[in-house]
């Protein structure tokens, strides 16, 4: 029997970003004992590197702004497969949620008058995103941590216990969601530098843990994107949904290699910034699709006039929707009029004067300059699409954040599906965040409540088994046995075949027969990856941690090139060259991926047929007074022959 410390909290937090924190606090203010757990230092989350802002429809620089356009441009950039109600509450609530940040601390940039500043973005209609310079996400963070501090600071003042009713557990990472009678009971960790495991017992577990980034090969996530939380939901026996979707950001550094994919903000388009391809081509302009050709300009004069006067011109295509400016950079780069290293030309240097790009752009600046040497003040950067976001995630009830099928486990921010459709918009990440994430913070201390004296209780059978595969790296020369067996395999090895499978083969556009030879190869590395062997001990093993987050990696992969294969359309962050239009009939259809063993075992699965079982499931028609909000020509453009008949 494993001895390992075990503490009971009413809600424990998995991830320490912008959703696990506002979920924490709501947790916390609504009565719960809560924990926070986070894989690498608090206050360093994704949400931190967040550079161009928040959307929220508060109409500061454009009166015409409202919840009921944001509700229609989210729609649209997620080519109608959106969880609609997730989308409505998303636009209803953020802009409460930008205020409440601002009661809390937070200061960002202001309009002449004094609000709040608001900047354009792709697909948003109005200027929209709330920012502080390019730094937002750092002052969101500041100040959720500023008002976690401040609560443990009223939590002193009664109990005489900072961390009574509200704990940070930093560089911990969770490998298990622990369950009892199929409910959640509690979550398996352990303490990146000592080694030691432990076990934090609650009825209600919040999944927070952002995305899937570090199974691609370029991408602008850092390491701790290993899509753990897409794992944990899994195996605890949560359905994903729509993993095909992942979003190429157009815009990633693309030289020198040792920086290849690191985000270049899309605030610098927002801003004036333009797109180039080497014959000094503005080539956006080509690159209009039908559903949108109406709302972009179509010369460069009337792009350019629309900054200054938005409500007689329409927008420059730079500004189109992720998705559509990442496939036009592909073909521009194929076609042979890319950059010297393998990208296009973004330039701000001739669009606005030395000062201003300093001030809108501080981190670009900096970036640029120690990065790669350029002056983005005088010269154009070169710029590719890189991995940015996933869209799909666990299938959640949108109203309460709550995962579906596994009572008492929640989900939120990046990690959770449904809310984007096939494609994000740009500042909806951080709005998505706080809506979602105060909603499962609440929803969670209400289910925790509600059980009062019967809660579930973690039986140290599981507590075995999740130390038991923790530990399985140290002796992977033990497995000889077929068809896993062979040497061990360096986890560091793995994961480069792992990113390089997934770039090549289920990337920014996707052909059948690669998606199967990704698959193949991916039952390849799976089987290499039981035996994913490391040297030494607990204590400070880099290679450890790899190898554990190897089996997280594969899984969601796996799920990203099955339901890829599987949808045989076009739509958003999804594009296949064998079926390149967007398909009507495929509109009201979301795949749900769960494991082929429901009892959450990896061991028993057949390692050559896969993990990941598909299903299909027909959506929830959008509510009348939702639809009513499009003109009916759109409308065509979208739905589904039923859908317009009814
Ligand atoms: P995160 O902020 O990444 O937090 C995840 C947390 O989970 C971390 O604390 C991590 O340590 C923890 N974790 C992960 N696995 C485990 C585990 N196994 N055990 C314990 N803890 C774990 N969006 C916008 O809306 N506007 C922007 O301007 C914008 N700019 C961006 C710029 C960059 C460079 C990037 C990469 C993204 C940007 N995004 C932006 C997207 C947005 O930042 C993210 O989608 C969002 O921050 C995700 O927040 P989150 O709370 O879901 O996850």
């Amino acid at each position: 029997m494993s001895v390992v410390d075990r503490q009971e909290w009413d809600v424990v937090v998995v991830g320490a970003g912008g959703a696990g924190l506002r979920a924490a606090i709501e947790a916390r203010e609504r009565g719960a004992r809560t924990a926070v757990i986070c894989k690498s230092l608090f206050g360093k989350a994704h949400t931190v590197m967040a550079e161009g802002g928040i959307a929220a429809a508060m109409a500061n620089v454009n009166s015409g702004d409202n919840w009921q356009v944001h509700f229609r441009d989210t729609m649209r950039g997620g080519k109608f497969l959106n969880q609609w109600r997730m989308a409505e509450l998303h636009a209803q609530e953020a802009p409460q949620r930008v205020w409440e940040l601002e009661t809390w601390g937070a200061l960002f940039d202001r309009t002449k008058d004094g609000r709040i500043a608001q900047r354009n973005f792709g697909g948003h209609e109005y200027p929209r995103l709330a920012h502080v310079g390019d730094r937002t996400g750092l002052e969101l963070i500041r100040t959720l941590q500023q008002k976690i501090v401040s609560l443990q600071q009223e939590d002193f003042r009664e109990t005489g216990d900072y961390e009574s009713r509200l704990k940070v557990f930093q560089e911990c990472t969770v490998t298990r969601v622990l369950k009892e009678e199929g409910r959640v009971c509690g979550v398996f960790a352990y303490e990146r530098e000592s080694g030691r495991f432990f076990v934090l017992e609650a009825p209600a577990v919040v999944i927070a843990t952002g995305g899937i980034g570090k199974s691609f090969k370029v991408t602008s996530n850092s390491w701790e994107y290993t899509g753990d939380g897409h794992a944990l939901a899994l195996l605890a026996g949560a359905p994903l949904l729509n993993m095909e979707f992942v979003q190429f950001h157009p815009t990633g550094m693309v030289w020198p290699p040792s920086v290849k994919g690191i985000l270049v903000t899309e605030s610098v388009r927002g801003d004036g910034g333009v797109l180039r391809n080497s014959d000094g081509k503005r080539f956006m302009f080509d690159y209009i699709p039908d559903v949108f050709k109406d709302k972009y300009a179509e010369t460069e004069e009337e792009g350019d006039r629309w900054y200054d006067d938005p409500d007689h011109n329409r927008r420059p295509p730079e500004l189109l929707p992720r998705d559509e400016v990442a496939r036009a950079i592909n073909a521009e780069v194929k076609e042979g009029r890319g950059s010297p290293h393998g990208g296009v030309f973004l330039d701000v240097s001739t669009r606005m004067p030395a000062e201003v790009i300093k001030r809108r752009l501080p981190s670009m600046y900096h970036q640029f300059k120690e990065l790669a040497d350029v002056d983005i003040t005088a010269e154009a950067m070169e710029v590719g699409p890189t991995c940015h976001y996933v869209m799909g995630g666990v299938a959640v009830e949108s109203d309460t954040a709550a995962a579906r099928g596994v009572p008492g486990l929640f989900a939120a921010g990046e990690v959770a599906g449904g809310m984007h459709g096939s494609n994000r918009l740009g500042g909806n990440s951080l709005s998505d965040l706080l809506v979602f994430g105060r909603r499962a913070g609440w929803h969670a201390a209400e289910y925790a409540a509600g059980l009062a004296g019967a809660r579930p209780v973690v039986d140290d059978v599981q507590i075995d088994s999740a130390a038991a595969e923790a530990l399985r790296p140290f002796s992977a020369e033990a497995e000889t046995e077929e068809p896993a067996g062979g040497p061990p395999e360096n986890p560091y090895t793995l994961h480069q075949e792992l990113q390089q499978t997934m770039n090549d083969l289920v990337g920014i556009i996707r052909r059948a027969p690669e998606m199967e030879q990704a698959l193949e190869k991916l039952a390849e590395l799976r089987l290499r990856a039981r035996r994913a062997g490391v040297e030494g001990h607990r204590q400070f093993n880099p290679g450890w941690h790899l190898a554990l987050d190897l089996r997280n990696m594969l899984l969601v992969s796996e799920c990203v090139a099955r339901a890829a294969l599987e949808r045989t359309e076009s739509r958003g962050g999804h594009t296949r060259e064998d079926h390149p239009g967007m398909d009507r009939a495929w509109r009201r259809i979301n795949l749900l991926c769960a494991l082929t063993d429901p009892t959450g075992g990896l061991a028993a699965t057949d390692p050559v047929r896969g993990q990941i079982a598909l299903t299909r499931e027909t959506t929830e028609p959008v509510r009348a007074d939702l639809l009513a909000l499009f003109d009916k020509e759109e409308l065509v453009k979208y739905l589904s022959e039923e859908e317009l008949y009814e």
